[in-house]
């Protein structure tokens, strides 16, 4: 909205799908939401529990400014056993990931230099970098390729103003996994055009094939890898709004500088949920992974029994990414009319980015029997037929 009280760069849109989707809900008593990736599951009681009784017991207050001592050697613990990356405390940040990716965009970006993001992207990412005042450059991936990076459509898109690249799997809204080959081929040419690569890791459970693997794992990306985490999907604490980074201790510092002056420190609570998940990892992370593993098997099965919708087998993540070009219709008339005749919230697949035009995403954050009433109400419309 243009007023003389906006700022002007403000005075172009940026609401995004996301924002949107709350409200269509809404128009539906028996909506089957499956738009947000904000997980159905309540935390962990254990988790909630040790926050509460922490909070009683004083920590209530603000908190390092690199975030609580104990969660950060917590973190350093986690890295080292399940992934075998040293990291030293200086390399580490409590953090929220919406809030990390700007810290790591202010960080390093100048006026104008330019960000790579591949397409279908999370659709937040290209204003984050705006907002940051770089230039977010697209790099589409495709169904037939697995959603892989094709590296040598990614060297073409570097010119003298490319600053980073911003990767992101397992992958929202594809569900891809990214084999080792691309994270190679992807450090390969960020070392040879000395690039920074933010690594979007946020879905670290969500690996069903192969172990999961970090940026971090490939050999000399430590120096130029700015990592991004989250409790909010690993452990199902999206309210809790707290994650971590890990990068270079020189980008460290410059972070934790602007993340002061926005908001001092991070909740102090939260901080200590996170905590306790992490010691208690393994009691509490393999039955989320196998209920949403669970979830995406059901649900592509039933997408590749529907005429004129198919997917790729799902990788990771929580989110189905399906095709319905068959359907001759774009994607946001077959997500308008799946609402509209199913009563079935989904996004369209061009919210993510024009390559993502002919798909829908679905996230699947409600259980199996919620979801086979979501695919039985669908089957039914017409252009699935
Ligand atoms: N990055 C990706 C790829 C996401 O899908 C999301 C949330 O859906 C975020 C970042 C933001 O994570 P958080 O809610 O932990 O800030």
């Amino acid at each position: 909205m243009k007023h003389k009280f906006i700022a002007k760069r403000f005075w172009k849109d940026y609401s995004t799908a996301m924002s949107s989707s709350q409200i269509l809900a809404r128009q539906f008593d028996d909506c089957i939401n499956l738009s947000l990736g904000d997980p159905d599951l309540v935390t962990d009681s254990g988790i909630i529990n040790a926050a509460f009784n922490d909070a009683l017991a004083g920590h209530t207050k603000y908190t390092d400014f690199r975030g609580d001592l104990e969660l950060r050697a917590a973190i350093i613990d986690y890295y080292k056993k399940d992934l075998g990356i040293s990291i030293k405390d200086e390399e580490v940040m409590v953090s929220c990931a919406c809030m990390a990716m700007n810290l790591a965009l202010q960080a390093i970006l100048d006026d104008g230099d330019e960000v790579i993001i591949h397409a279908p992207y999370y659709t937040q990412y290209p204003q984050q970098i705006e907002l940051a005042r770089g230039v977010p450059i697209v790099l589409d991936t495709f169904e037939e390729e697995d959603f892989q990076i094709n590296v040598n459509s990614l060297e073409s898109l570097i010119t003298e103003r490319t600053k980073a690249i911003v990767i992101n799997t397992p992958n929202n809204p594809t569900g891809t996994c990214f084999t080792r080959e691309t994270m190679e081929a992807i450090a390969r040419i960020a070392k040879e055009k000395d690039l920074v690569v933010i690594s979007d890791e946020i879905y670290t459970l969500y690996s069903f094939d192969n172990p999961f693997m970090s940026m971090l794992n490939i050999d000399g990306m430590k120096e130029r890898t700015i990592v991004i985490n989250s409790f909010s999907k690993d452990f199902t604490m999206t309210g809790w709004r707290i994650g971590h980074i890990i990068a270079p201790d020189y980008l460290i510092t410059v972070m934790r500088q602007i993340s002061e002056k926005i908001i001092f420190t991070y909740p102090a609570m939260s901080q200590r949920a996170a905590l306790y998940a992490m010691t208690h990892r393994d009691e509490i992370q393999p039955a989320m992974r196998e209920e949403y593993k669970s979830r995406v098997l059901y649900a592509a099965e039933r997408i590749n029994s529907i005429p004129n919708m198919s997917v790729l087998s799902p990788k990771g993540t929580f989110y189905l990414f399906f095709n319905i070009k068959k359907t001759g219709l774009t994607s946001q008339e077959v997500s308008d009319r799946i609402l509209k005749e199913a009563h079935v919230l989904t996004l369209p697949g061009n919210a993510f980015g024009d390559c993502g035009e002919g798909y829908i995403r679905i996230a699947c954050t409600v259980g199996v029997e919620k979801l086979g009433e979501a695919f039985d109400r669908i089957q039914t419309m017409d252009i699935f037929k």
